[in-house]
């Protein structure tokens, strides 16, 4: 088998504060859209200030940044990106990532340097349409996510092309947001990034004439969420990705917490770097890490072709096992104790897990908790705060705190 090719892990970034998690974590490149022409509108996204420090922040580590221009674009939009792709070129953004081809046009004459990776949206399911995109001047494709791993192998031996597939998070009932259920129901339109999931609600059929009399729509006895997809997880076919030569893995959720961007960057690196390294896989441990910060059971998609059981009819996510509370800022020698920029409540008593690069989790309770003066305290409760917290471990700078909720 050669694995030696080393593939690009490509993480969300949704605000700096995940670009550096991701960062902090592994990822060789992120993906960040700006406040205009850019899916996932709710977030965060990038003012072009915090963009040029993310491109700092990215550059000075030697990773990647990727930009978003993937709407469906408008007329009205046309006439105001050309400005918008010359600032992108001036910040010097590694890449655009395009769907519209109206888009790409544009882009190839403002700023023809900028490599340009053609969006998931536009749904490249064959060759043909990757050679397509590869002679409108494209240097990579992230490929729909309706491929099984034998076709997307196809592709690769058939096309001088880069490849991307998405490895890791939400899967979408429809083509990847081809779909007007969401504008339709709630006038937010997944197009444009706004969608509301109206295809992860609970569904029940009213016959006319005797409204508000529900009746429930079930495969069988267990549920009624007839299209809520579970959520993409590839750990364990990253082997065989690497085999078909895909070049970047994409882990998707730019809405997602820091945290949870950490923890699966932290294990797709592991799983990347002793594949290349042919050292021996730690799949129970990965599996576990990654289900702990998932609110949706996995699946492996379409990897193997038509996917079987990958809806969970039962309920729309389950809560979260893992709240993202802290991070460690700095440790006194001394005393041990670490300075925690706290992010979400936690205190005495409660038990913590600590996400650090290439290392198991690691959790104790709170034992010893203060404030910035080193008085006691119960709680942390104000977001941004720095509190001293006792621990048995030598955590560094940039250690994760999760509270461990279930
Ligand atoms: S409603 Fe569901 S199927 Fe439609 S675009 Fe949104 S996530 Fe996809």
């Amino acid at each position: 088998m050669n694995h030696n090719r080393k593939p690009e892990l490509m993480a969300p970034a949704g605000t700096l504060e995940k670009l550096k998690a991701a960062i902090d974590f592994g990822a060789d490149a992120v993906y960040l859209g700006g406040h205009e022409f850019s899916l996932r509108a709710g977030s965060g996204n990038f003012s072009l200030p915090e963009m040029e420090e993310g491109l700092r922040i990215a550059h000075q580590a030697g990773r990647q940044v990727y930009v978003t221009v993937n709407i469906l674009a408008h007329n009205h939009d046309i006439d105001r990106l050309p400005g918008y792709l010359k600032e992108l070129n001036n910040l010097g953004v590694d890449g655009l990532i395009i769907s519209d081809p109206g888009v790409l046009l544009l882009a190839r004459e403002c700023c023809p340097e900028i490599p340009i990776t053609i969006s998931t949206q536009a749904n490249v399911t064959n060759y043909q349409s990757a050679e397509f995109y590869r002679r409108q001047g494209a240097s990579r494709l992230v490929l729909a996510r309706e491929l099984s791993i034998e076709e997307i192998a196809r592709i690769k031996r058939s096309v001088p092309i880069e490849l991307e597939v998405f490895i890791h998070g939400a899967m979408c009932l429809s083509y990847s947001g081809r779909c007007w259920l969401s504008q339709a129901m709630t006038g937010r339109s997944a197009n444009l990034g706004e969608c509301a999931h109206p295809c992860r609600y609970r569904y029940a059929l009213v016959e006319e004439k005797r409204p508000g009399q529900y009746f429930p729509v079930a495969e069988d006895e267990r549920g009624s969420y007839v299209m809520n997809s579970k959520d993409l997880c590839m750990i364990t076919l990253i082997p065989r990705l690497m085999e078909a030569g895909v070049d970047a893995f994409k882990i998707e959720g730019r809405m997602k917490s820091p945290y949870y961007v950490a923890a699966v960057v932290k294990v797709y690196r592991e799983a990347i770097d002793r594949i290349l390294a042919c050292q021996q896989l730690d799949m129970e441990r990965w599996i576990k890490e990654l289900e702990r910060v998932a609110t949706r059971p996995f699946t492996t998609g379409f990897a193997h072709g038509r996917p079987e059981d990958a809806q969970d009819i039962e309920k729309t996510a389950s809560p979260r096992k893992v709240l993202f509370c802290g991070v460690v800022r700095d440790r006194d020698e001394m005393s041990g104790r670490l300075l925690v920029e706290q992010r979400a409540p936690f205190g005495i008593g409660d038990n913590l897990e600590y996400l650090e690069p290439y290392q198991p989790l690691r959790t104790e309770p709170v034992i010893g908790l203060y404030d910035a003066e080193l008085n006691p305290i119960e709680v942390a409760r104000h977001p941004q705060e720095l509190v001293w917290l006792d621990s048995q471990y030598p955590l560094t700078a940039g250690t994760l705190l999760g509270k461990i909720t279930g």
